[in-house]
């Protein structure tokens, strides 16, 4: 299951700044300008798309319940709520008529569905727009003003959300100043700032801030586990590793889904190493060579990481691993076929075979050649 409602459910952590916002919405007492701030991966964004839904719901079911269904909740799933508005940093282009945050809405949109924690890099990524700058131009304040002349479409509140107001063009953050400061009834503005050092003063003094701490590395490792299924004792090490951003976590566990072809193949080559099957094995030796240079680099890397991890589980040094479940899981039967007598052959000729492929000889007889020798050190354990 991945994090796709965007409700107080979605938000991993964040408890107290969580109920704040809920009870000061009950109470009516919101501000109409708030700005959410924290560490990249801390959930700035999908705490400002709860809020949003919450003001925007027209049920309000009670705590415990399922999830709402009404109108409002249902265009919130797929982000089409008419009353509720985008500004976020673009590139504008021209050519591919993509000039107002209006017409990137299709790419914003897609990203959020697919990941309510996404990075900078991610938008810059969605947008393909690798080596500039985007910026919130001028032009967008005179197209939210436009926009909040016109009546609520649902009758109830309208919310801008400002994703990077510190990339606001000058100009265009003195326009939203008058609306900021003087917003229509029934509207409210959620900024959410990744460097609020760098937002104007005149900005940062007319919005309510709310900081929002790193999570703990308890909480993502919850929500790794909840969300993606990954087992506590792998979850724990990712979160650990992701200094309190659930995007970071993210990242690292869809960098090892990458690693994951790296894996096949290696247990490929130890499986055939041992059964011998010349006909497999020459078959492999092809596989490998289809890949590009630069893969089969990663491979030869990967399997000499392999060769020193196993070697290393085989001299009960468990705690110096450094794997996934999966890796591990082969490991621990592998292992007792690295041993001290021949661990160093294998390295050797992975690492001769690494020589080979960056001097480009000819990939097939490369790794037909070290799968041929790895049939004899494999015997010698
Ligand atoms: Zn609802």
């Amino acid at each position: 299951m991945k994090v796709e409602m965007m409700d107080f459910k979605a938000v991993i952590g964040q408890e107290e700044v969580k109920r704040t916002l809920i009870s000061e919405a009950d109470g009516g007492r919101l501000p109409h300008a708030l700005m959410l701030t924290g560490p990249e991966g801390c959930g700035k964004m999908p705490m400002a798309l709860a809020l949003a839904r919450y003001l925007c719901c027209m049920a309000k079911p009670a705590e415990g319940q399922d999830a709402c269904t009404c109108l409002s909740c249902r265009q919130w799933e797929q982000l089409i709520h008419p009353d509720v508005h985008f500004v976020f940093p673009i590139v504008a282009n021209k050519a591919r008529k993509k000039e107002n945050c209006d017409d990137w809405i299709p790419a914003w949109r897609e990203m959020l569905l697919n990941n309510l924690y996404f990075t900078y890099s991610d938008w810059i990524q969605q947008m393909e727009v690798e080596n500039s700058q985007p910026v919130i131009y001028t032009r967008e304040s005179d197209n939210i003003q436009r926009k909040l002349s016109l009546k609520s479409v649902q009758g109830g509140w309208r919310i801008v959300i400002i994703w990077l107001p510190e990339k606001m063009q000058e100009q265009g953050a003195n326009k939203m100043l008058k609306l900021l400061e003087e917003p229509p009834a029934q509207t409210m503005f959620l900024l959410v700032s990744e460097e609020p050092q760098k937002v104007l003063g005149t900005i940062l003094s007319r919005v309510q801030r709310i900081n929002m701490p790193r999570l703990k590395d308890e909480e993502i490792s919850q929500a790794l586990h909840l969300h993606l299924g990954i087992e506590t004792e792998e979850s724990m090490m990712v979160a650990r590793m992701a200094n309190g951003s659930y995007s970071k976590a993210l990242e690292t566990i869809s960098s090892r889904d990458g690693s994951s072809e790296l894996f096949q193949q290696f247990t490929s080559l130890m499986r055939l190493a041992w059964s011998r099957k010349v006909k497999e094995m020459k078959a492999w030796s092809e596989e490998m060579a289809d890949w590009g240079r630069e893969r089969q680099k990663d491979f030869l890397l990967y399997a000499q990481r392999m060769i020193r991890e196993s070697f290393t589980a085989n001299l009960h040094l468990a705690e110096l691993n450094y794997m996934n479940r999966e890796e591990q899981q082969f490991t621990s039967r592998f292992a007792p076929f690295v041993s001290e007598r021949n661990a160093m052959g294998i390295m050797n000729e992975l690492q001769e075979a690494q020589v080979h492929i960056e001097q480009n000889v000819n990939a097939k007889m490369v790794f037909f050649d070290l799968i041929l020798q790895l049939t004899v050190l494999i015997k010698n354990h």
